[in-house]
């Protein structure tokens, strides 16, 4: 049977909706975790149909479409365009996305095969990224030092002090004056984590930044360092391993930034 003529189902498309989340996890982590959120309900919106089209992935508008999971004729949350369609028929054009242009425009012919070689074409960037994916599958760590969770996966809280007064004027209790406080709770263990603020957390979320103390590394720099080994041969010393550090902590830059900065 003809890709083009049956209706995908959801497990055709999800290797591309992974190999997509793995392009957002390096380009930004935090459209990543919205992205994921989406993806793992199997709610296809325009936001998800915009990466696709984005990434020339016409099978996941095809399924969206063909399933009826999204009618693209209803207003764009960008105001810029009159409709979901106009908008990703504008992304597919700037970014080259020609298979997903020429489906949007109902070129048939051409989808047929444009489908069939994205399908095929994805599943070798599956393998590929599969590969790469052994160091490449990373994800932020920080152990809550009570229960030694990884809370970037299980969870943190924040409390809010949330002030009442009798106001006079409207002649009931309302809101006198709201506070963050700074304090960081772990949610597997209920536990205050000491020494650490939401702000860090984020900043061991981004790839540009320090996974042990959250400093900006496209700000404070990288050091390159070079391990010696004694030679007993020639009594010389020879440089074997070369790793990429934070100029302030020293931590070591995981597998992700190194490929992120092209090192
Ligand atoms: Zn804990
Ligand atoms: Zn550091």
């Amino acid at each position: 049977m003809k890709i083009n003529e049956k209706t995908l189902d959801f497990s055709h498309i999800s290797k591309d909706l992974d190999n997509i989340s793995k392009k957002l996890y390096l380009e930004s982590p935090e459209i990543w975790i919205d992205f994921s959120d989406k993806v793992g309900e199997k709610k296809l919106d325009e936001m998800v149909l915009f990466y696709a089209s984005k990434f020339n992935y016409v099978s996941i508008l095809k399924y969206a479409i063909d399933n009826d999971v999204i009618d693209i004729n209803t207003p764009s949350k960008n105001k810029s365009y009159s409709s979901i369609k106009e908008h990703l028929l504008a992304v597919s054009r700037d970014y080259k996305s020609n298979n997903v242009y020429n489906y949007l425009n109902g070129d048939s012919e051409s989808v047929q095969n444009d489908i069939e070689e994205n399908i095929n074409k994805s599943v070798e960037l599956n393998e590929i990224s599969e590969e790469e994916s052994k160091n490449n599958d990373y994800f932020p760590i920080f152990l809550c030092p009570h229960c030694n969770t990884n809370i970037l996966k299980s969870g943190y809280k924040v409390y809010e002090e949330i002030n009442f007064g009798f106001s006079q004027d409207k002649n009931k209790s309302d809101e006198l004056s709201r506070k963050r406080d700074s304090k960081v709770f772990c949610c597997n263990c209920n536990n205050n984590i000491d020494n650490v603020t939401t702000e860090l957390l984020e900043n061991i979320c981004s790839i540009h930044n320090c996974k042990k103390c959250g400093k900006d590394l496209t700000q404070i720099g990288i050091t390159e360092k070079i391990k010696m080994k004694f030679n007993e041969e020639d009594s010389k010393f020879i440089g074997n391993q070369k790793t990429y550090n934070c100029p302030s902590c020293d931590e070591e830059l995981n597998q992700s930034q190194i490929k992120y900065f092209n090192l």
